[in-house]
């Protein structure tokens, strides 16, 4: 720095708090919420505008939102404010299909009167999530969000962490937390290699309006080019998550919104009568990265920062929405015990706790996936027998609808409904 007046300046900009997230999509938010109730100042930075973030128009995007996430979201005191526009995902049936002949004829039924904690899940639009926690943030006195902000370097030290934003403001806090996607400079910035590969498969998203209720039900059909997912939306609409082989999902991309239903009608099939299109069609190329580490000297990585994996289990933001809740409570308690709560033994803790989790749940969905993807007609065979096995065995279904409800393994305080 040659400038003594900008060398002045800067320090003058430079902002302190005790966490630093880098990424205000979905999972920063909602840790900046968390970490700002357990007692820490948070400055939460965004590259994209606030008119951008709350665009209130309804784009198609929705998730399905695990019953541990719901409450998890109630604890944080964001529920409330989103419940009323959310839909129950009452019951869940997967089935083996093929393009033009409908479900094959064994399926696995998860009905929610079997589980005693009510529904597995809801769907919420992407729109009402997104601004409810703004909403939150803006709120919360001990929170600095700044939006239209681009980190574009970072740097640690035995005392703390530094990013520098596009115009030059100086942030420093005790902890850096990377939220910031899939492509994570953070991750990229502190040297943390990714590994994984893609499916040739890319998720196509939208919602559908149809003519019949969808009686709160979420379908899965496996078809060979990979798994199509209707989603229950509140009224008679669903969103669609339709996974199929790039070189098409390219071509049908290309189509024209009446095309794309002509494309989609065969895999959907008639069971909702007729169907029609609501707000705007996503493609996203699918694949799977996990981060090399969860953390680094001073940095911790959170959501798609950390993993991204194939969208047929629904997963991707409730394992996200899990690393919050088991960060957040790994920092607060350090801090309650007086410990440094970026020192590597607490980070430890953190990684231990969610990337076991992480790798087993990229397993099971990756084997998922290639088992059902494909017409080998012996596969098939097998996965309609083991579907209707599963099926079969209450005790094993039981299992399966409380993980898919997010309520097995070791589940942080947030998780279970409770404040930390
Ligand atoms: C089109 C689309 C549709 C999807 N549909 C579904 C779905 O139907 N169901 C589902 O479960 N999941 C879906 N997903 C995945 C889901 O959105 C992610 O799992 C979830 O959003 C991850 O949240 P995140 O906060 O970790 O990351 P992101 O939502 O990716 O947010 C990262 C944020 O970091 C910011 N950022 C990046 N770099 C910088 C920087 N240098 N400085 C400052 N800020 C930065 C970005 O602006 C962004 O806001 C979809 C994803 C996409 C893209």
């Amino acid at each position: 720095m040659d400038n003594p007046v900008r060398a002045a300046i800067l320090e003058a900009m430079r902002t302190d708090s005790d966490i630093l997230i880098a990424g205000g999509g979905l999972n920063g938010p909602a840790l900046a919420l968390a970490l700002a109730s357990g007692g820490f100042s948070v400055t939460i930075v965004d590259a994209q505008p606030l008119e951008t973030l709350t665009d209130s128009d309804f784009d198609g995007r929705a998730y399905a939102l695990a019953l541990a996430s719901t409450r998890m979201l109630s604890a944080l005191g964001i529920w409330d404010r989103v419940a009323a526009d959310s839909q129950p995902i009452l019951d869940i049936i997967a089935s083996d299909g093929r393009a033009g002949e409908g479900a094959a004829p064994w399926t696995l039924h998860f009905d929610h009167r079997e589980l005693e904690e009510g529904p597995m899940g809801h769907m919420l639009e992407d729109r009402y999530l997104r601004r409810a926690l703004l909403a939150a943030i803006a709120a919360h006195p001990r929170i600095t969000h700044l939006s239209g902000a681009k980190v574009v370097a970072q740097s640690t030290d035995g005392a703390g962490a530094e990013i520098t934003l596009a115009d030059g403001r100086v942030l420093r806090g005790s902890l850096l937390v990377g939220c910031d996607g899939r492509d994570s400079g953070t991750a990229r910035r502190a040297g943390i290699g990714r590994h994984g590969w893609g499916y040739d498969q890319t998720g196509l998203v939208s919602a559908i309006a149809h003519d019949k209720p969808h009686g709160g039900i979420a379908h899965q059909f496996f078809m060979p080019s990979g798994p199509l997912g209707i989603l229950p939306l509140p009224g008679n609409r669903c969103s669609i998550v339709w996974a199929v082989e790039t070189a098409r999902a390219e071509r049908i991309t290309g189509l024209s919104d009446a095309e794309y239903l002509g494309e989609l009608r065969p895999a959907f099939g008639d069971f909702l009568g007729g169907i029609r299109l609501e707000g705007a069609r996503f493609a996203y190329p699918l694949k799977l990265t996990i981060a090399d580490s969860f953390i680094a000297p001073r940095l911790a990585l959170v959501g798609d920062a950390a993993h991204g994996m194939h969208p047929l289990a629904g997963q991707g933001l409730n394992m996200g929405l899990r690393d919050v809740a088991a960060l957040a409570e790994v920092l607060v308690l350090a801090r309650r015990r007086g410990e440094d709560v970026a020192s590597p033994l607490v980070l430890e803790r953190y990684q231990q706790w969610r990337r076991f989790d992480t790798l087993a749940m990229a397993g099971a969905t990756e084997g998922i996936n290639r088992l059902f993807s494909n017409d080998n007609p012996l596969l098939r065979a097998g996965r309609d027998i083991g579907l209707g096995l599963v099926n079969a065995l209450p005790g094993l279904r039981r299992g399966l609808m409380r993980q898919a409800a997010g309520l097995t393994g070791d589940l942080p305080v947030l998780m279970q409904g409770r404040a930390i």
